[in-house]
């Protein structure tokens, strides 16, 4: 095994951004995209493949469909309408949505169409209703600058978001149709050669762009990148990688799939060396020589009614454990291919004896299905209806190895920073022109108008929050990089409190919240706002805030009113606080005679124990002041 080095692959890396923008209506329908999970409508389809317009099977549509799946759509009247449900067709593109990808093209400097054609993306997962996704290419060309490296764009298209996935069980799969139709921008980059080091900072750059248009959502799930990466050698397949959540992730997937991919490449010259052909004999049911084999997988998968399949391979011992680099096997390949089809497990002969498959197994199977030494094979466990497809599947994807190195997948990224097959790429037959709308003509006015409103630039957008709200550089960027921004802005035009304190609790409060694990999105910007009109009202101290986030954001209140009642913080009297502060101090007179005004310390820790989100901690801090000074005279 080699240790991969990045830099001698000549990886190209291209980024392609989904943005949603803050319009107040769906891309051709009047709903409001509302976050809920309350749904009152429920419907089903079942997923089939469909021939295409241009009369061509898509290869993702009959991949897909051997899955057989139904499809569980929940929706509400706020946020979905027919037009979701593919009940009537869809109504005028919505102005916002079009004036803002307009802006958007024209501030990465890219050539807008004068006619805008409506096409359908066919989309199998069943993500969308109708069973493809509406996408118009607005503009070709044009760059950005992410320091001193100047990124071509590729292509600029404005389209509908899917639905949001709600859960699989089984072969029946959830979607929320509440995002479906919501407009969002695709931005596809070309392939740029840099350092792994400068791809976050690009990425982050064309990000800060979108934003400084004000014009686009924030928040989690509001923008998702792909990757699309690719090696020197790899005879010009582009592998794309979906579901980049982070962008400190970036990196991570990128070195991955290039050190798949040329390690791939290692494996395919291996296995051509090897003479390998598949006939249909090397594939042998083993269910009854099995029937006593000691694995649990096996056990199971047989009293499930499964059959346990075998495949031989003739002269490729070695093959699937052979490791180019670390954590690169076909063995691995595999496994991801037959998991998508939804089977649990599936074994080489490199890595047995193991998982209660024992040598006494092994031999009788070496026997049956007559293998030699310098031969290798698999056990997997099927229902009966899905072996043909599955061991197709793999034969076909092995023979595709050999024979042209990287198959022609779509990955996604994985939380370690891994991609795993996701399906096979679409093939072209995926697009087709959309027959409910027309052509969408671009007037010059139009063009002018857009050019007019390209926005400043994202380090004079900063410079603009520091001098307009007088707070730091560093809170400045936190907060215009945030979800927060549009929040704060409000909260500051319409209630009299310090911009800094406002920005500090959206930016680190609630951060550190999020990273103890509690979830953000139980907080609602209504409820954000209510907080700090009670605090300007004197109905709540500024200690109280994080009291009440904390609540909320574990789930225990929904609302800051409930979190009020269920945390017991109200303000109270400066009375009632003065007479609780000077029973304290009676308490702890041996303090105060020994530390004299020292003493301040260790009392302001008890009181506040006791009072915590009931005052500001100012004011107890001077009222336990006055009673020590108070109670040293009369010591
Ligand atoms: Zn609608």
């Amino acid at each position: 095994m080699e240790e991969f080095v990045i830099n001698n692959v000549g990886v190209k890396v291209g980024l392609e951004i989904h943005q949603q923008l803050a319009t107040n209506k769906k891309l051709f329908c009047n709903c409001t995209p509302i976050e809920s999970d309350e749904y009152s409508i429920k419907f089903q389809r079942k997923l089939r493949v469909s021939k295409s317009e241009l009369g061509e099977f898509d290869p993702a549509a009959l991949f897909e469909s051997t899955k057989s799946k139904t499809i569980m759509y929940y929706a509400n009247h706020e946020s979905s309408c027919l037009v979701e449900q593919d009940e009537e067709p869809p109504h005028e593109l919505d102005a916002d949505a079009r004036k803002i990808a307009l802006i958007i093209s024209s501030a990465l400097k890219s050539n807008i169409f004068s006619e805008i054609y409506p096409m359908r993306k066919t989309v199998i997962d069943g993500s969308n209703t109708t069973g493809f996704q509406r996408t118009m290419l607005i503009s070709q060309g044009g760059f950005y600058n992410a320091g001193k490296t100047k990124i071509g764009i590729q292509s600029i298209c404005l389209e509908e978001d899917a639905a949001k996935i709600l859960g699989e069980e089984g072969s029946i799969r959830k979607f929320g149709l509440e995002r479906l139709g919501v407009p969002l921008v695709e931005i596809a980059t070309d392939p740029f050669e840099v350092e792994l080091t400068e791809i976050k900072k690009i990425a982050l750059s064309l990000g800060r762009i979108l934003r400084s248009t004000k014009k686009v959502k924030r928040g989690l799930g509001s923008i998702r990148q792909d990757v699309n990466v690719s090696i020197k050698d790899g005879n010009g397949v582009v592998i794309e990688v979906k579901g980049v959540q982070q962008l400190d992730q970036l990196e991570k997937v990128v070195e991955y799939e290039a050190k798949r991919q040329h390690g791939l490449l290692q494996i395919s010259k291996k296995i051509q060396e090897k003479n390998w052909e598949f006939t249909d004999e090397d594939k042998k049911d083993i269910t009854e020589l099995f029937s006593k084999c000691k694995s649990k997988i096996i056990q199971n998968a047989i009293k499930k009614n499964q059959r346990i399949i075998a495949i031989s391979f003739k002269k490729m011992a070695g093959m699937f454990g052979f490791l180019p680099y670390e954590d690169i096997r076909l063995g691995k390949e595999v496994a991801e291919l037959v998991r998508f089809f939804g089977i649990g497990g599936v074994f080489h002969s490199d890595e047995l004896p193991n998982y209660g498959i024992e040598e006494s197994d092994l031999e009788g199977l070496r026997k049956f299905i007559k293998i030699k030494e310098d031969d290798a094979f698999l056990i997997l466990a099927s229902p009966e209806e899905k072996i043909h497809t599955i061991v197709n599947q793999i034969i076909l994807r092995i023979e595709h190895i050999r024979d042209h190195g990287i198959p022609i997948d779509t990955r996604l990224a994985t939380q370690t920073g891994e991609t795993k097959f996701l399906r096979p790429r679409p093939g072209s037959a995926r697009m087709y022109p959309e027959t409910d709308i027309p052509p969408i003509i671009i007037t010059k006015e139009e063009l002018s108008e857009a050019e007019k409103n390209i926005p400043k630039s994202w380090d004079d957008s900063i410079k603009e929050i520091e001098t307009k709200y007088k707070i730091n550089p560093q809170l400045a960027e936190q907060i215009f990089d945030s979800r927060y921004i549009g929040l704060f802005e409000n909260i500051i035009k319409e209630i009299n409190t310090s911009p800094t304190f406002v920005a500090s609790i959206l930016c680190s409060s609630i951060t550190n919240f999020e990273r103890s694990g509690l979830d953000s999105n139980l907080l609602k910007n209504e409820e954000i706002s209510k907080l700090f009109q009670l605090l300007e009202k004197g109905e709540i101290s500024k200690e109280s805030i994080e009291i009440i986030l904390e609540n909320i954001m574990s789930g225990k209140s929904k609302t800051v009113k409930e979190a009020i009642e269920n945390t017991s913080i109200e303000s109270i009297s400066e009375e009632s606080l003065e007479k609780i502060i000077e029973e304290i101090v009676e308490k702890n007179e041996s303090i105060i005679k020994n530390q004299k005004e020292r003493a301040i310390g260790p009392l302001m820790g008890i009181v506040m124990k006791e009072l915590r989100g009931k005052a500001s901690g100012e004011m107890i801090n001077s009222l336990l002041l006055k009673n020590i000074k108070k109670k040293l005279e009369n010591i």
